[in-house]
């Protein structure tokens, strides 16, 4: 993933998450380099654009 605020290009993984100190529990993924707070795509958006991309409009 990319991150939003410095641009910079890092797996999923190597992003901090879970951090503890964002309030009501850490649901991003933190850049290591800035630790930008990068906000998770959720899973679902993810299948649904990919439903509309799939379909197309084919008319
Ligand atoms: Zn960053
Ligand atoms: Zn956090």
């Amino acid at each position: 993933m990319k991150c939003g605020f410095c641009s910079y290009e890092f797996d999923e993984s190597d992003g901090k998450q879970g951090c503890g100190g964002c309030p009501g529990g850490c649901h991003s993924i933190h850049c290591p380099r800035c630790n930008y707070k990068n906000p998770l795509e959720p899973h679902f958006f993810k299948t649904i654009r990919s439903i509309f991309t799939d379909k197309g409009d084919s008319k």
